[in-house]
């Protein structure tokens, strides 16, 4: 019986774990936001293998290979599905070959394989059921194969889809990681509390369950401390970082800010145009900290994290990550530095620059 990594961190303290790679990966230009298809480990492997090493500076332990929505339906819906297998075989092997490359002042890394929403589980729906079981069994397969050392099923809306995501993952015998996404109605699609999916999901046999995706830090927590409540087994937190309320509690439907002079073509900011709600890093520092006073010790950010922000989750837990080197020093500033070198004709216009 090999021991549960994993479990073993988790049981000490902290793990964080960065995701959203899939905007990240948008913003720099290597993939096209609403299609969402990670060709970037086919397309470029150096961007991808770059993005992880940047996490993994700022503070990720673990290594999550990018193969959210690199499954089967999603790969046929452009017509691509002979590239199915080589973009997950290539996703894993980046993320491995980053996982046991960790720089000076890192943990050791865990690498993790990925399977999330299907978009064609059907509540009643035997056949859509099983065609989703096969996607999640053979990509769960591949990353068995790549040599993962843990499993990450995430951004399940449908609590049954993501009990059967659980079983596949179970039967690998990995540390499994299941964190699911209520959309704006605050239940799971087939209408099954937040609360009871993930006591089921702990029934199961799931090392982690959470939330991630979807929503923001205000809208995320209320649900954190009754889950946190509700289950022996360790949570998991990954907010997107968004300021989402109570009228709209995912970013799915947020309104602009205020008389947006350009608004998206496609009617919503989802999910091009949510800049204006973007939380700064302290608001993300507050909320993992927040979490981890709770008992959540698998934190944090999915869709909109950037390394910054990671860091952010690290050092608010108390935590020290090769990024810290570079973390902020106003001190030095130009204009608003308290160093004495900073001319006092410069430091005294601050207020009208
Ligand atoms: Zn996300």
């Amino acid at each position: 019986m090999s021991t549960n990594r994993l479990k073993e961190r988790l049981d000490k303290g902290p793990v964080i774990c960065a995701e959203g790679f899939l905007f990240e990966i948008e913003r720099r230009g290597y993939m096209a936001s609403g299609e969402f298809v990670p060709m970037v480990s086919l397309d470029h492997p150096e961007v991808l293998e770059n993005l992880h090493r940047e996490f993994q500076h700022a503070g990720s332990d673990i290594v999550e290979a990018f193969t959210y929505n690199g499954h089967r339906e999603k790969m046929r819906i452009i017509g691509k599905e002979e590239l199915l297998e080589p973009l997950n075989r290539s996703a894993l092997k980046i993320a491995k070959k980053v996982a046991l490359d960790t720089p000076e002042g890192s943990k050791p890394n865990l690498m993790a394989g990925n399977i999330s929403n299907s978009n064609i589980w059907k509540h009643n729906d035997h056949q859509s059921q099983k065609e989703v079981e096969g996607m999640f069994t053979e990509m769960v397969g591949w990353a068995v194969e790549e040599g993962a050392d843990m499993l990450i099923g995430e951004t399940f809306y449908y609590a049954e889809e993501a009990f059967r995501a659980l079983e596949v993952m179970k039967k690998t015998g990995l540390p499994t990681v299941l964190t699911i996404s209520p959309m704006g109605e605050n239940k799971m699609r087939d209408g099954k509390s937040v609360v009871d999916t993930c006591k089921k999901l702990e029934q199961l046999g799931a090392d982690v369950v959470g939330l991630n995706c979807f929503r923001g830090p205000a809208t995320m927590f209320p649900f954190l401390k009754e889950i946190r409540e509700a289950v022996k087994c360790h949570v998991g937190a990954l907010p997107i970082p968004y300021r989402t309320n109570e009228d709209y509690p995912t970013f799915f439907n947020l309104p602009d800010r205020s008389n947006c002079d350009c608004p998206s073509p496609h009617g919503r900011t989802f999910p091009t145009a949510l800049d204006p709600h973007f939380c700064n890093r302290y608001e993300i520092g507050k909320f993992a900290k927040d979490a981890y006073a709770l008992g959540i010790h698998y934190l944090g950010v999915c869709c909109g994290a950037n390394p910054m922000l990671i860091r952010e989750v690290a050092e608010s837990i108390g935590l020290k990550v090769p990024a810290s080197k570079y973390r902020e020093n106003m001190e030095n500033h130009f204009m608003y530095g308290k160093n004495k070198r900073i001319p006092k004709h410069i430091s005294t216009y601050g207020d009208k620059a």
